[in-house]
């Protein structure tokens, strides 16, 4: 016997040759707030969406309530209402008001009342703080309003259990929080959550269970301080500390380019970088800065962000910038050629990744294999 209210046993999932999932098991109890962590890529994604039947898994079981969601036959429209699913990118009706996507679900698939659906709909855009755009569309809603409409819509369809997929990484920084405090709220109503986050203090504090995944497993899991203080693997521990990350916050001109020399450096001490790669993280954060400041004006400040994996011993310095904002590696005249010239010996790759209303710009650092150069 288990007070288990989710059971996953030696779940597989297959896309084609790539083995994906290669047998999770989990016991999840009711009012669990499940923190799913681990590098891009090993399967947090699929795991959930395995759990509400969008993906069909390749073996295993999933049993719910002693319900076999897995075997055949299983009624999926009826066990997706049962865990229901947040996304990365909201998913709202577009053409429906705030209060018509909360409604539209209990109304043609639980048979709720107008009445009924209307109160429970607003008595949640109440508890997430949105109980006055009631009549707006979800284009007049900031990002983080309209993530905050999609909880809420999630909730109004009475699940077991929440899935949260990455329910802040396509908003900007200065959004973030109001999302979560939204969500740290529905844990502590004692709602079933299972999220995927890569906001680890938010999974420190907001979680009972943290599951740390790697390779289509669950390589480590545990109670947060248990996880995150004293890891018993490697692996979690190298993601642990990658997490951790060095800010270099510019608000003026005048730049302290010693004092922020010296911060990289003792970042670089702390996690045994090599000094061929804290040189080059040296001059590509000072090329960015170089390439930021004459924008100083507009943008008010920038931080350039450090972040090290031991896994494969990259670092990465990124820098969020709002949309509004020239991207100034984008400059078709001869200094924007030798500004992207100068990044890339630095470091290698330089990557874009747009965001709903800002930018990131990245620079990935790898160890090189050896010393000798093509
Ligand atoms: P994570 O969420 O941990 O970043 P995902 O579960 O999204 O990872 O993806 C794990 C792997 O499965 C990735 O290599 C991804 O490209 C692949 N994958 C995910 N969905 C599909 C799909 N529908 N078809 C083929 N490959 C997929
Ligand atoms: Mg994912």
């Amino acid at each position: 016997m288990t007070d288990a209210m989710i059971r996953i046993e030696d779940l597989h999932k297959q896309f084609g040759d790539l083995r994906v999932l290669n047998g999770v098991d989990a016991d999840i109890r009711k009012g669990e707030v499940i923190s799913i962590i681990g590098p891009s890529g090993c399967g947090k994604s699929t795991m959930l969406r395995c759990l509400n039947l969008l993906e069909q898994p390749t073996s295993g079981r999933i049993v719910i309530e002693g319900e076999e969601i897995t075997a055949p036959g299983a009624d999926a429209p009826r066990i997706r209402q049962r865990m229901n699913m947040v996304f990365q990118s909201f998913n709202l009706f577009d053409h429906l008001t705030v209060l018509e996507n909360l409604t539209i679900g209990p109304l043609q698939l639980l048979g709720k009342s107008e009445s009924e659906a209307r109160k429970k709909a607003l008595e949640l855009l109440h508890t997430v703080g949105l109980a006055e755009r009631a009549n707006h569309l979800p284009s007049e809603l900031s990002g983080g309003q309209k993530q905050r409409v999609a909880i809420a819509r999630c909730v109004a369809m009475d699940p077991d259990v929440i899935l949260l997929d990455e329910p802040t990484s396509a908003l900007d920084p200065t959004m973030v929080s109001e999302v979560l405090a939204v969500i740290r709220n529905l844990a502590r109503q004692g709602l079933t959550m299972l999220m995927v986050t890569h906001e680890m203090e938010f999974a420190r504090d907001a979680s009972s269970r943290i599951f740390f995944m790697h390779e289509g497993r669950i390589h480590e899991q545990g109670p947060p301080d248990q996880v995150f203080d004293h890891p018993q693997s490697p692996l979690t521990r190298a993601f642990i500390q990658r997490v951790r990350s060095h800010v270099v916050s510019i608000d003026s001109p005048d730049v302290d380019i010693f004092a922020i020399h010296g911060g990289l450096e003792g970042f670089c001490e702390k996690h045994l970088i090599t000094r061929d790669v804290a040189l080059r993280l040296d001059l590509a954060t000072e090329e960015l800065i170089a390439l930021l400041l004459p924008g100083l004006e507009s943008l008010k400040q920038f931080e350039l962000r450090a972040e090290y994996s031991e896994t494969d011993r990259s670092l990465v310095l990124s820098v969020n910038l709002p949309a509004s904002f020239d991207n100034p590696l984008d400059g078709t005249d001869i200094e924007s050629e030798l500004n992207r010239q100068v990044l890339a010996q630095a470091g290698g790759e330089i990557d874009v990744v747009r965001r709903e209303t800002s930018y990131d710009i990245q620079v990935t650092i790898r160890q090189q294999p050896s010393a000798q150069q093509a």
